[in-house]
């Protein structure tokens, strides 16, 4: 049997007064979408438990059939993945922004966008100070590095209940009572302390300052996580997959869960992605690999800038170069499914994750149609069918007969 999903991250949404009282997923043209929720099931799953923070990171190891309540271990740990950085027993990922506080309000959480090479070079000139041993800043993309603390002689302080704050929920607010809490909080504080004072007068920022830039005035450690214990996928399934993805964090998913990673020119994780080039490759990929998996981060972003025209665009885009070829593609194929389902909704509204139920469409072999004909979220809220722990719709869409009464 060969399986295609596909991840339009972030699609689910709001009724849109901007667009005559339908969500995004109502509005746009899906044809390719709306076969298959006709061929097949339309239903709901939540792919983020409550007490879980609502990222891509938490969605997206629920929707790839992995319990998030035993399997997640923390943000930067699956982002050092991405990196190909391996985090062995005891040893923790911590993420490291560069960001502008001022007079203790996080004014920016990003530091003006702050270029990779000076970050680099304000991380580098922070690793001098901190000195060798245990504690190793990685640069990553302009504000986004990791801190990779290694268990050594002594153990990493940081534990389960160590508390720490993500910087972009602080975005001009006082960020007094928000540092580190908890085991190896200390180890964090101090860190963060330092930076203040290497960063102050560093060449970097005297530029930065002078060009009228916003100085990264403090490193910020949050989303701190031990090394993820993923059991292969194909162990739990008895099937490989590839990944196609723009994004660090389904790189990282896909690296931890043994699955191929293809990459694609092109393919940029914002809205001027280049849909066509991931359709392609997810077709040529069908031969070589029993689960073939796209991702599509371009909804999101659609989402994060409150866009509901852009939204609804890259649906259509996505609809067009990536379902409509892979449906016809499978149906060719004695066996097949095919799943299209977003991780965790992005309301315009908020222009951030959220909590919630997402829709989701199975079609292929041994799945009746169940009588629906659109994919959207108010005709699969209709159907009853759901997945209150979402993790569980990937076993039942690669081995379970349609129709059966959810999980
Ligand atoms: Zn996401």
């Amino acid at each position: 049997m060969k399986y295609a999903i596909v991840i339009p991250d972030g699609c689910a949404d709001e009724p849109q007064e901007s667009l005559g009282g339908k969500t995004p997923l109502q509005a746009a043209r899906t044809p390719a979408m709306d076969a298959i929720a006709a061929a097949g099931a339309v239903g709901t799953a939540n792919n983020v438990p409550a007490h879980l923070p609502p990222g891509s990171d938490v969605a997206n190891l629920s929707l790839l059939g992995y319990d998030p309540c035993r399997y997640f271990t923390g943000r930067a740990s699956l982002e050092a993945a991405a990196q190909g950085i391996k985090l062995g027993e005891g040893d923790w990922a911590v993420r490291c922004n560069l960001v502008t506080i001022d007079d203790q309000v996080m004014r920016d959480f990003t530091a003006g966008h702050i270029s990779t090479d000076e970050a680099t070079q304000l991380l580098a000139s922070l690793q001098e100070k901190v000195g060798p041993g245990g504690l190793e800043f990685v640069p990553g993309v302009s504000y986004r590095n990791l801190l990779i603390c290694r268990a050594g002689e002594r153990p990493v302080p940081l534990g389960g209940d160590t508390r720490t704050t993500p910087p972009h929920d602080l975005t001009d607010k006082s960020v007094a009572d928000h540092f580190p809490r908890g085991p190896g909080s200390d180890l964090l504080v101090e860190l963060m302390s330092a930076s203040e004072e290497v960063f102050a007068d560093h060449p970097v920022n005297v530029a930065r300052r002078k060009a009228g830039n916003l100085p990264a005035t403090n490193i910020w450690l949050w989303g701190q996580g031990s090394a993820p214990q993923l059991p292969p996928f194909a162990e739990l399934h008895k099937k490989n997959g590839a990944m196609i993805t723009a994004v660090d964090l389904l790189r990282g998913l896909a690296a931890l869960i043994g699955w191929r990673r293809i990459d694609v020119p092109g393919a940029t994780g914002y809205l001027d992605t280049d849909y066509a080039a991931k359709g392609r490759a997810a077709m040529e990929a069908i031969d070589s690999t029993d689960v073939i998996c796209v991702h599509v981060e371009a909804p999101d972003e659609a989402s994060h800038q409150g866009d509901a025209k852009a939204k609804v665009a890259a649906l259509q885009e996505i609809d067009r170069h990536i379902v409509a070829p892979l449906w016809a593609a499978l149906q060719k194929r004695d066996a097949y499914r095919i799943l299209v389902s977003p991780d965790h909704p992005t309301p315009l509204r908020t222009k951030t994750h959220s909590h919630g139920a997402v829709p989701f469409a199975v079609a292929g072999t041994d799945v009746e149609p169940h009588g629906q004909t659109t994919y959207d979220e108010i005709a699969a809220a209709a159907t009853g069918l759901t997945f209150p722990e979402g993790w569980r719709l990937m076993d039942c869409f690669l081995h379970r007969t349609w129709p059966h009464g959810g999980a």
